[in-house]
């Protein structure tokens, strides 16, 4: 397959796109960032890497963040994991409080705020130090040991983050939530400043392409089965309540930030990595899907 005549094409459209969406502002460092950032990264399996554009500048992963924690806890944990957040698409906003009160604190999936809040309290019960390890288990995966956070895109998120407490407060009303609430937000927050180019989240997405093993030395970081799972839950609940349309239009499983990232991967082939900070209206990078669903169809194969 020419990837990189693929991406160079992708490359040529892009610009002439006018961009509709608007960078996130309500975590007002993220707002700082230049809506004209814009890099693609592309690794194959069988033939390594495809790129073009700002691919190896680092950016806040945000919700990509929320494959990484789950991916710990499911491989801490069995199915009892999901007696605690279940797998089913929201159909809603990545924030949303609704459907947890008539759900009785239980979220509907591991991508949406709620459920990435239960995976955080989760790891937070087992681990001795849940910042250290995921920052560990990000380096190793990545194969990079100086991914760190951005501090500033932490203190920025957690002088606002009104919403996540509330669904912290609402599901500790339903005994969902064991630790402390500043515990678990203060984790949560940490796991979405983590900065990362697109080349470092392909990198690390090909445990997910590659039945659970890193590509370099073969290590199953997670079992083949609940790789597959995980792809699943990406695949149905990646990308909040345009799922769906993601589906319909890319047919990768992925998971997007509104830090402007999308990552995605075809199982077996490769993992991909797109970054464009302006989002649609259901929080996800326009052009990043864009650029997706032109791979899929230049390509002409999605894992449908
Ligand atoms: N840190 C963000 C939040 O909790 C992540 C949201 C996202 O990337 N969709 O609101």
């Amino acid at each position: 397959m020419e990837y990189q005549q693929i991406l160079n094409t992708i490359k040529l459209e892009l610009p002439s796109l006018s961009h509709t969406g608007q960078v996130a502002s309500y975590i007002p460092e993220l707002a700082k960032v230049s809506s004209n950032k814009l890099g693609m990264h592309l690794y194959c399996i069988n033939s390594g890497h495809y790129s073009f554009g700002d691919h190896e500048e680092r950016f806040s992963i945000q919700s990509i963040s929320k494959v990484f924690s789950l991916t710990m806890a499911m491989s801490i944990f069995d199915d009892e994991l999901f007696q605690r957040v279940d797998v089913e698409p929201s159909g809603n906003p990545f924030n949303s409080l609704i459907q947890l009160e008539y759900e009785n604190g239980i979220p509907r999936n591991p991508f949406i705020n709620a459920g990435a809040l239960v995976i955080s309290d989760t790891l937070i019960s087992e681990l001795k130090n849940p910042k250290q390890d995921f920052l560990d288990f990000i380096r190793d995966i990545t194969e990079n040991n100086n991914i760190a956070i951005n501090p500033k895109v932490f203190r920025s998120e957690k002088e606002c983050s009104f919403r996540n407490a509330a669904l912290l407060n609402l599901m500790k009303s339903f005994g969902n939530i064991k630790n402390d609430i500043e515990e678990v937000l203060d984790f949560y927050i940490f796991q979405c400043a983590v900065e990362m180019s697109c080349k470092e989240l392909a990198i690390a997405f090909m445990i997910y392409a590659n039945g659970g093993k890193k590509l370099s030395n073969s290590t199953q970081v997670l079992s083949l089965q609940k790789t597959k799972r995980i792809n699943a839950i990406m695949q149905t609940c990646g990308f909040y309540d345009e799922a769906g349309e993601f589906s319909f239009r890319v047919g990768l499983p992925g998971k997007s930030g509104v830090g402007g990232g999308i990552a995605a991967v075809h199982p077996g082939q490769y993992a991909v990595t797109v970054w464009s900070p302006p989002l649609n209206p259901k929080g996800n990078s326009a052009l990043g899907m864009y650029a997706l669903e032109r791979l899929t169809t230049l390509t002409g194969y999605s894992i449908f």
